[in-house]
């Protein structure tokens, strides 16, 4: 099954834990009330993009090809195209706007390409949906691996791409719940005998587009404390608990930002309403 069937039921991911826990507020907004966001940014549309062209890449090489920069390039320019042209409900960073995207887009996978090791695990599975449940969480939890990997000794590899504004410290890598819950889910469905190695594949969008890939790996007690959590942020989600995190650095670029002004500006019945959703 792929993960847009995976989302048709209720769900919970690493995402909806992480912003659920950001900002329970914004949780609601999105996933339950499923408002329509107030603008899509610049960063999560170039992030899909940038993501669409590696799948496209190491579906090629899972068949033993390997496509050239100009062929990545050429693959970036369509999708990208085809993702941002002519919409006007990207909010683009200063500096930005659709053609300058497009240049750096191809700088940056250029970065990439140059910078990737040749290396020679076989390729299991590309974009891999998931999905299991959990003592205390009486939905699934579901997700997609990016690229699940093999070595010569059956060492299994996740890797998950990223596009970021920066480089990750080692705590942030160390400490990820994303790669946390992909641990969780590869045991739960087929590899617990195997070690499991995690990875970001990060293309950096610094000034000089940069790529970096970061290793880690997870112990019993990280994934304890990931579904620790999970129990209690499907506690606060069936409680209807929803607190605005309205002092968080999120709220500048938040896409319900207006949404959550009303609500927290609204009175007497109109709060009530709004409360009790
Ligand atoms: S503006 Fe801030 S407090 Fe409001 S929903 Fe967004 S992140 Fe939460």
């Amino acid at each position: 099954m792929v993960l847009s069937e995976l989302r048709q039921n209720d769900h919970l991911s690493a995402s909806a834990i992480l912003g659920y826990v950001d900002c329970s507020l914004a949780y609601k907004f999105g996933r339950i009330d499923k408002l329509p966001m107030e603008f899509k940014s610049d960063a999560l549309e170039f992030g899909t993009c940038i993501h669409r062209v590696l799948e496209e890449f190491y579906s090629a090489r899972m068949i033993g090809e390997k496509m050239l920069l100009k062929d990545v390039h050429q693959l970036f320019e369509t999708t990208w195209t085809g993702i941002a042209a002519d919409r006007d409900d990207i909010r683009y960073a200063e500096g930005n706007d659709f053609k300058s995207l497009l240049m750096y887009g191809k700088d940056l996978l250029t970065a990439w390409y140059n910078k990737l090791p040749d290396d020679q695990f076989t390729i299991l599975a590309i974009e891999e949906a998931f999905t299991f449940t959990l003592p205390g969480v009486s939905i699934p939890i579901i997700g997609a691996m990016d690229l699940v990997e093999e070595d010569s000794a059956g060492t299994i590899i996740i890797t998950d791409f990223k596009t970021s504004g920066r480089a990750y410290s080692k705590d942030e890598v160390d400490q990820n719940q994303q790669l946390t819950m992909y641990q969780i889910a590869a045991k739960r469905n087929g590899y617990a005998d195997r070690e499991i190695l995690l990875r970001f594949d990060t293309l950096i969008k610094t000034k000089t587009p940069k790529f970096e890939q970061y290793w880690t790996v997870r112990s019993e007690l990280d994934e304890r404390r990931l579904i620790k959590k999970a129990v209690q942020v499907w506690d606060g989600i069936t409680k209807g608990v929803f607190v605005a995190n309205d002092l968080s650095w999120r709220c500048k670029g938040c896409a319900y930002k207006k949404a959550c002004d009303d609500y927290l500006e609204a009175e007497g019945e109109e709060y009530d309403q709004a409360s009790n959703q």
